[in-house]
């Protein structure tokens, strides 16, 4: 037993790796802007000034959103999504699958779920034996489902989901522009590193600063990016390779009602909170506005059929989710393809 917890604490400080990793390089980051930059090498006060005033602001902002990124506690799936334990037996016993999604739908008769699997029945989790709500997702990761699960980020030890989804936006769009004013305030001390012009021991720290500052901005504009495209779109990074199943079918568009309201939903209707780690996104996480949709044509191009020959059986796509991100996009897009 004494074993088992000793090994449960190091995988969870093994976790924390990623987490302590960007923290000791925004550290160091700041000694090298602040003290080796600013202090030691800017010699017009002007200048000095107009880079610090610009610089603190950007830097709560970011650790702010940052922090909520990471300490922001998934929300909990409500208890009458739980399938009682009787029934979650009869289920398991029911050998007939006709008869095993008549059962499911009668337990989700007062719940709004609209979401389905590709083979039209209510979707559930067998781990945490519940009904999932439209867009939530087991993670294996959390050991648990997940409202809007977006996916599953080792940078911030946490879940991307509906009740951080907003923070971690923000985080990556401050870590952006943090590190682009980072690397357009020091470029001309980079030139004058090679053109000898800087002397001391501290044009190490500036020269490596600019190196690091331009690497992080050219791997965050990519998903920064794909992640603003994602909200205009309504669409999680899961639903981006996986469409939601509703009734009709695959629908990547399910949960789209228009791009200024897709990004209501994520930031809110209150401006000035719009750029603030604060949550403001609509909703409960369990259940979200869809798109009005023509059944019609819906079921005359029965995209069902379509897609299922386009991605294999549900079995293949059941499995937990967890991607990685902020290093290369393609990375974390080709390991997400991985695991559907
Ligand atoms: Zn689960
Ligand atoms: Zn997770």
């Amino acid at each position: 037993m004494k074993e088992e917890s000793r090994c449960s604490f190091c995988v969870k400080l093994f976790k924390w790796f990623p987490v302590l990793f960007i923290t000791a390089v925004i550290g160091w980051s700041y000694y090298s802007y602040v003290i080796q930059l600013c202090f030691l090498t800017v010699e017009d006060m002007d200048e000095k000034v107009c880079y610090l005033i610009t610089y603190h602001p950007l830097l709560v902002l970011f650790l702010w959103s940052y922090w909520q990124t990471i300490f922001t506690d998934v929300y909990s799936i409500p208890k009458q999504f739980k399938i009682p334990a009787a029934e979650f037996e009869k289920l398991q016993k029911e050998p007939n699958e006709e008869n095993q999604r008549r059962l499911l739908e009668q337990l989700s008769t007062d719940l709004p779920v609209l979401c389905r699997t590709f083979s039209g029945a209510i979707r559930v989790c067998e781990k945490c034996r519940m009904i999932k709500p439209d867009r939530a997702h087991h993670c294996s990761v959390c050991g648990k489902c997940v409202l809007k699960m977006d996916h599953h980020c080792p940078w911030v030890n946490n879940c991307v989901s509906f009740s951080n989804y907003k923070f971690f936006i923000l985080f990556l769009g401050y870590a952006l522009v943090y590190c682009v004013f980072i690397s357009l305030t020091t470029l001309q001390y980079f030139i004058k590193f090679w053109t000898n012009n800087l002397k001391g021991y501290g044009k190490f720290h500036i020269l490596f600063l600019f190196f690091v500052a331009v690497m992080f901005a050219i791997s965050l504009v990519s998903l920064f990016g794909f992640h603003c495209y994602l909200i205009i779109a309504n669409r999680s990074t899961l639903e981006s390779f996986r469409p939601p199943v509703f009734r009709m079918g695959p629908d990547k568009n399910g949960f789209s009602i228009g791009r200024y309201q897709n990004f209501i939903q994520v930031f809110g209707n209150d401006k000035v909170k719009w750029f603030l780690p604060v949550h403001t996104s609509l909703g409960d996480g369990v259940a979200f506005p869809q798109r009005p949709r023509d059944e019609d044509t819906d079921s005359l191009l029965n995209p069902r059929q379509h897609h299922c020959e386009e991605v294999g059986d549900e079995e293949d796509l059941s499995s937990p989710e967890q991607t990685s991100d902020l290093l290369p996009l393609q990375t974390d897009l080709r390991s997400t393809k991985q695991q559907l």
